[in-house]
């Protein structure tokens, strides 16, 4: 299969991704519980001005705005019928830009969760999702992007659900899971568990890795978690950190990220030691802090990995699970939401930079 994501890996050792999505619209006057694919008709110049932004600060890679795009998440606006439409114009817009731009820029294609829960544990059965993913995919295929990048995902059966249903377009795929429960995502799955699935589908996955989450300690960790887990299992996808700009902050009505571009700047260098390829920044990162990881990673000089202390210092604390993991205790305990893992934090130290 012609990849044209595992060719741009070898061309640079570091590609950067976009930031927000959601969060940079609000910015532009999207309301809460609207549907941000909506816009891809209604507001299409909006949504060229994002991706704009975003290769203008840097991004080798932007997602489209798509994230919702199955017919079960547009179903909650009315707009269950609009699959093709809605996610053939995102690609299209992205597309376009991406195009126009003065260096090779690639569009992925986003594909979030379905919102349902699925079988076992719930009503709709990974065959069904399957098909909502592959009807998505399919239109983002026609608009023109060059990869499939399904997103913040925590259960196991999505991952299957969506990879399935992308797997047969031919194109590169990429899943990342969002880690936010001490070390998991919120179905259970540790850095480890995400690693070994790769393994268990029937086909390539070109990379995969964690975006948004808790913050950019905790997606840092994430990676050394993942990084391991790759050595573990002799397997080498690319690994993905997409990590929120800081914690949220619920601030006059409003939910703010506190991350400081000069955070996000240390993150991305940080993420590259601690092994990922493809960084950029999930809720709340907006252009500037794009441009920031941008010169941090032109600027990048490869280092060891960082230590858990490194990255507790430099982006802020580190969930107890995420370490246990770390230590090799992958047991339920090591991970567990009550965060009794086997080595616990012994120097507990302020995050600086996220208090600002
Ligand atoms: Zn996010």
């Amino acid at each position: 299969m012609n990849n044209i994501l595992a060719d741009r890996l070898k061309e640079s050792r570091v590609l950067l991704a976009d930031g927000a999505t959601g969060t940079n619209l609000f910015g532009m006057g999207l309301e809460t519980g609207d549907s941000p694919e909506l816009w891809n008709t209604d507001h299409p110049e909006r949504i060229t001005k994002l991706h704009q932004s975003f290769v203008d600060a840097g991004s080798d890679i932007i997602l489209t705005n798509s994230f919702g795009g199955t017919h079960y998440r547009l179903a909650l606006h009315n707009a269950g019928h609009r699959v093709e439409e809605l996610n053939v114009n995102a690609a299209q817009i992205a597309r376009k830009v991406a195009d126009g731009a003065s260096k090779k820029v690639l569009v992925a294609g986003s594909i979030g969760p379905t919102g349902e829960i699925l079988a076992p544990n719930g009503p709709v059965s990974i065959e069904d999702a399957a098909a909502a993913f592959k009807e998505q995919a399919l239109a983002l295929k026609k608009g023109g992007v060059d990869i499939m990048w399904i997103e913040t995902i925590s259960s196991a059966e999505e991952i299957e659900a969506a990879v399935t249903g992308v797997a047969s377009l031919g194109m590169p795929i990429v899943y990342t899971v969002s880690i936010d429960t001490n070390g998991r995502t919120m179905m259970g799955l540790t850095a480890e568990d995400t690693v070994r699935i790769s393994t268990s589908l029937n086909t390539h996955i070109t990379a995969v890795g964690t975006n948004c989450g808790v913050g950019a300690s905790e997606v840092v960790a994430a990676v050394k978690n993942l990084s391991t887990a790759r050595d573990t299992l002799g397997v080498r996808p690319a690994l993905v950190a997409k990590a929120n700009c800081g914690i949220p902050e619920y601030i006059d009505g409003e939910i703010v990220y506190n991350g400081t571009p000069e955070l996000m700047a240390s993150y991305a260098a940080m993420a590259a030691n601690a092994g990922a390829s493809i960084i950029g920044g999930c809720c709340g990162t907006s252009p500037l802090h794009v441009q920031a990881m941008r010169d941090a990673i032109d600027q990048y000089q490869p280092a060891p990995t960082p230590s858990l202390d490194e990255i507790a210092e430099q982006l802020g604390e580190v969930s107890q699970g995420a370490r246990a993991q770390l230590s090799g205790d992958l047991s339920v305990a090591g991970g567990s939401a009550t965060g009794r893992g086997a080595r616990t934090s012994r120097r507990r130290k302020k995050p600086p930079t996220n208090d600002a």
